[in-house]
């Protein structure tokens, strides 16, 4: 089969033919219908060799959906022709967190060597895949699985996100959202769907700040020094209530903070490296800052039933298997609006 693969440090992703994988007992072989290209990716290709956990080469595609093409043995509860979305950040499950479904948070997985697929186990951008278990598939109905696909990183991600933070998008509140690309995108249409709260998009393109007013932001902003002056401004003195960071870079992540407001929430999604003070004065009064990672199972069944409600409509340019390293080119240079989806088998 076609298969994108990540070979050495630094290199850029080439296209491969490698076996054809077979299940093993307990797994299930994956038909790739869909496979989303996320930052992360882009990410995870500048680290140095000494913060690679895992062995090169790697199969890219941490956002997979597929009809179930052959089950191992003892599988349970899918059949062949299953029309199925992955859940990712797949753990141990069996500790606590996992008991919650909070699989993103497994206490054991590292110590396992349980990787995600496309971060660290062979993933979705190629022709099939192998899911270790039944239980990290997501039926997806009707939904049209090119459109679906980023919904699993890239709308779980940003939904997890907003969900902790309910309580303070109340009716007359402010969610800023910096960077309106694959994840942000989504998180305006989820916030949109989920709550009152007025939302504000802050990014430094301009076609991402009109794809931001498209999918409903009220304001879209372009995310400079002035930027948290006019935060302040739209909200009369009150600040964001919660702020929601796409890229995490310190200029980024400097916005967020002069932004915020009291009792608010400032969190970092994006893994742009940027950092936040904290301390007495440092921000405004009881403001929470944290760092979350992917969303749990029952939120990704979630984020599927929004979608299958007409609530989010997903912006996607498609590709072919053999365009995956455009893709990736494109992405990085800032060109893809929404996010680009891998077709391996058209
Ligand atoms: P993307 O490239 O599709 O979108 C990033 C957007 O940020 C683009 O629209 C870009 O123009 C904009 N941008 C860049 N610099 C900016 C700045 N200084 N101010 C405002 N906007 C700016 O990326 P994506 O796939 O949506 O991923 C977003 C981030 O989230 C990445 O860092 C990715 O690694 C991270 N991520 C984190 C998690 C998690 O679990 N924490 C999960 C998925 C992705
Ligand atoms: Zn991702």
């Amino acid at each position: 089969m076609k298969a994108v693969q990540y070979r050495a440090v630094g290199s850029a992703p080439v296209v491969v033919t490698v076996p054809d994988p077979e299940p093993g007992p307990g797994q299930v072989l994956l038909e790739v219908a869909a496979a989303g290209v996320c930052h992360s990716d882009i990410a995870v290709m500048g680290l140095p060799a000494e913060a690679i956990r895992f062995p090169l080469p790697l199969i890219l595609g941490h956002e997979g959906v597929g009809k179930v093409a052959a089950v191992g043995d003892g599988v349970q509860g899918v059949e062949l022709g299953d029309m199925v979305a992955v859940y990712g950040p797949q753990g141990c499950g069996s500790c606590i967190k996992c008991a919650a479904g909070k699989e993103n948070y497994c206490l054991h997985a590292a110590e396992l060597g349980i990787f995600p697929p496309g971060l660290g186990s062979p993933g979705a951008m190629a022709q099939y895949m192998i899911v270790d278990d039944p239980r990290h598939l997501v039926p997806l109905g009707d939904l049209d699985p090119v459109r679906a696909v980023p919904l699993t990183d890239a709308g779980l991600t940003p939904y997890h996100a907003i969900k902790r933070s309910l309580p303070k998008l109340v009716p007359g509140s402010t969610c800023v959202v910096i960077g309106a690309g694959g994840l942000g995108h989504i998180a305006i249409q989820l916030l949109r769907a989920m709550t009152a709260t007025r939302v504000v998009a802050l990014d430094v393109s301009q076609d991402k700040l009109d794809l931001a007013r498209t999918v409903g932001a009220h304001e879209a902003l372009p995310s400079d020094s002035s930027a948290s002056n006019k935060i302040w401004g739209l909200t009369g003195g009150r600040g964001a209530d919660v702020v929601l960071d796409f890229v995490g870079a310190s200029a980024s992540v400097a916005i967020a903070a002069a932004a915020t407001g009291i009792e608010s929430d400032l969190t970092i999604v994006g893994l742009g490296g940027g950092t936040v003070p904290v301390g007495f004065g440092a921000l405004p009064h009881e403001t929470s800052v944290t760092a979350p990672y992917w969303g749990t199972r029952s939120e990704l069944i979630e984020v599927l039933d929004i979608a299958r409600c007409g609530e989010i409509d997903v912006h996607v340019e498609t590709f072919d298997i053999d365009e995956a390293p455009l893709a990736y080119e494109r992405l990085r240079a800032g060109a893809i609006n929404g996010r680009a989806v891998i077709i391996p088998n058209p």
